[in-house]
């Protein structure tokens, strides 16, 4: 099979990556397709089977982690697992696309080292903790806890920014924008 790069993007709940992957999949030449993670925790909203997630049951999760069909998985949050099938990249490479990831800090470090020369790793980072939070409350998605949870998270995450093999800080959006598209753009043509 034809392997394609891998693109990962991590960051604290709040730092505005998924806007940043949303962005780059609407650049057709940079030929990316979003791997659609599995998930046991329930649909939100308009999220839809297939398209956001792959909704499992937590059965069903435990099942797939025995057969070792995940490349990565995590309990990001107490109960609710979420994981990358192999299956999911599998797929991706075989359209002849990269895969673009969104998401958390450990799953994304486990992803370049599996593959450390077919992935890049980039941490978003927001400008302060302060305004991570400002972000949270203006977001409105999230109670009061669950805010104080995601930034308590946030610190710890922060911590492994150097980890990854670039850092774009998202002060300015359109800035953010124009650098995540610069890296990703250079590192498909290595
Ligand atoms: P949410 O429940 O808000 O959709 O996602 C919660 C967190 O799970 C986010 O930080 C997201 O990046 C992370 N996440 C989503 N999919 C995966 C995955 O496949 N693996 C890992 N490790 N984390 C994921």
């Amino acid at each position: 099979m034809n392997k394609g790069k891998l693109i990962v993007f991590s960051a604290p709940s709040g730092s505005g990556k998924t806007t940043i992957v949303r962005h780059l999949l609407k650049q057709e030449e940079l030929g990316l397709e979003f791997s659609i993670s599995a998930t046991s925790r329930a649909p939100r909203g308009e999220e839809v089977d297939g398209k956001d997630y792959y909704f499992l049951s937590f059965e069903d999760f435990k099942q797939k982690i025995k057969n070792d069909e995940f490349l990565e998985w995590e309990e990001v949050y107490r109960d609710n697992f979420y994981g990358t099938l192999k299956s999911e990249v599998e797929r991706i490479w075989a359209k002849g696309k990269h895969v673009i990831f969104d998401i958390d800090v450990s799953g994304g470090l486990r992803i370049k080292r599996k593959f450390p020369e077919d992935t890049l790793a980039i941490f978003v980072k927001p400008p302060s903790i302060d305004e991570l939070k400002i972000r949270l409350k203006k977001r409105k998605t999230e109670s009061e806890d669950k805010i104080n949870m995601r930034v308590s998270k946030a610190s710890a995450e922060l911590a492994t920014a150097p980890l990854f093999d670039k850092i774009v800080i998202n002060k300015d959006l359109d800035v953010a924008l124009e650098e995540a598209y610069n890296l990703v753009s250079n590192f498909i043509k290595e």
